[in-house]
């Protein structure tokens, strides 16, 4: 295919780049000598980089973000015609598409009730985190404050959402933390299903007992939320075990703690539902979400309630406190509602959520055959276009394949043409996991494609 935004001086904004961007989460040493990439272009599920080379984007922009694809011109042509319009106001005010998206998102999560617009992840949790706050404040005296998070769970880049950050490599470095955010145990079948069961008690039940154990521990007067992925994401694509989340739901209301969802990465299609809580029996009270909601088009992200939470700030209009007093600048910004208004028809109208299904089965068949015949594949794991592949040295003892190996297998992929991730990649001894998340229009040829270089990748680096 053409690429008519290839810069006719790629070498000009190579060097700008390399003297002058400070690049997410890598290196910069190796830069010295070769070139940092840099995208151009994107159309449906392929990229094509500054040097014209085409790429089969298998993890949506890199962090499962584009789950409409790319190049969607109506999507420009509603937030160009909202821009122009009105692209900003803020305050206290609403706006149209603010309103008439929070409608139709609303529409699509039976049981919860309001939409506070902010712009990223990491920001809608900091809002779930300070309406616990509140309500701890308001109803409990400050004490029932504590967040619980889960081991292998991310919420967010911030001081606060590191503190509630279950992945060690990320937050080693950035401590002190803040106090109130108390870890639980992950719930990895995988790796912990070794332990003893009592008899007739499940892995799944087992790990979330675990979590009513520390509620105990802790004193359940203390504890106001709990807050966990619906499938964990960079943590290594963990899917929770059967029996899991009915004893999580059925623990939060024993001990009356809200339970807040963070759909960052889940949310808006990429399991093949609308949200990853609906693939289980789940009734949460608060529920975040970022990277799909525009698909990229657009920065935002929404800390979505129930009425009942939402109740709690509005009912003592007397108390000149008792409001939610937070905003956010950019939360003002109409393209993205403009933008996700139109994410969500595209998803509705050209079936995506069935896609997904269907081709999130036909890539996880993909990947059990690989794992056939590759015997460094120890798991595969996740739901709808959302999978991951745990890569270990040998099948019995489950040890973990060295990083640099799993970090040799993305780098043969990317040779080829063909974009995937890895998480944990920094934690040898942990779940060094190929993560796969493609656009949910992906179609079969896609996925063969995406296969077929993870097979060759397997063979030559690992054997
Ligand atoms: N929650 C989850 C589950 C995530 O994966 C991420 C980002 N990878 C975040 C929150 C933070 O989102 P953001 O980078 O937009 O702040």
């Amino acid at each position: 295919m053409n690429v008519p935004f290839l810069p006719n001086n790629p070498e000009k904004i190579v060097e700008a780049d390399r003297a002058h961007v400070w690049h997410h989460l890598i290196q910069h040493k190796p830069f010295e000598t070769i070139d940092p990439r840099i995208i151009v272009e994107g159309k449906g599920i392929h990229v094509w980089d500054i040097k014209g080379k085409e790429h089969l984007d298998g993890v949506s922009g890199g962090v499962w973000t584009v789950n409409v694809g790319y190049g969607r011109e109506r999507i420009a042509d509603a937030v160009r015609d909202q821009l122009v319009k009105l692209n900003y106001f803020a305050g206290s005010a609403g706006s149209i598409p603010g309103a008439q998206f929070s409608e139709k998102l609303i529409e699509k999560m039976p049981g919860m009730s309001r939409v506070y617009f902010a712009n990223s992840g990491s920001e809608a949790n900091e809002k779930g985190f300070k309406m616990v706050r509140q309500i701890a404040h308001k109803r409990y005296g400050g004490k029932k404050h504590k967040i619980l998070y889960r081991e292998r769970d991310y919420h967010g880049t911030t001081i606060a959402t590191l503190s509630a950050g279950g992945q060690e490599e990320r937050n080693a470095q950035y401590g002190p933390f803040t106090p109130g955010f108390v870890p639980v145990p992950h719930c990895l079948e995988y790796r912990g299903a070794d332990q003893n069961l009592p008899d007739g008690e499940s892995y799944g039940i087992r790990a979330a007992r675990a979590i009513e154990e520390v509620i105990l521990r802790e004193g359940p007067d203390t504890v106001g939320a709990l807050c966990l992925e619906p499938i964990t994401a960079g943590g290594g694509v963990i899917t929770p075990p059967e029996g899991y989340w009915e004893t999580v739901q059925e623990i939060c209301k024993k001990y009356d703690i809200l339970l807040h969802i963070d759909e960052v990465v889940c949310g808006v299609g990429r399991t093949g539902t609308w949200f990853g809580y609906q693939n289980y029996d789940i009734k949460p009270d608060i529920v975040t979400m970022a990277k799909g909601v525009a698909s990229g088009y657009a920065a935002i992200s929404c800390c979505v309630t129930t009425e009942a939470v939402f109740d709690m700030f509005k009912d003592d209009a007397s108390d000149p406190m008792g409001y939610f007093r937070d905003i956010s600048t950019f939360g003002g910004c109409t393209a993205g509602p403009a933008a996700a208004l139109e994410n969500m028809a595209i998803i509705e109208e050209e079936g995506l959520l069935q896609n997904t299904v269907d081709m999130g089965a036909y890539f996880f068949g993909k990947l059990e055959e690989l794992a056939d015949k590759h015997t460094c594949i120890g798991d595969v794991r996740g739901k709808g276009l959302f999978l991951g592949a745990e890569l270990v040295k040998d099948r019995d003892t489950r040890e973990a394949l060295d990083e640099k190996m799993v970090q040799a297998v993305v780098g043969d992929c990317m040779a080829q043409g063909v974009i995937i991730g890895a998480t944990n990649r920094s934690l040898p001894g942990l779940n060094n996991t190929l993560c796969f998340s493609p656009a949910l229009i992906a179609n079969k040829d896609n996925l063969d494609h995406l296969a077929d270089a993870v097979d060759q990748a397997l063979t030559r680096v690992v054997g």
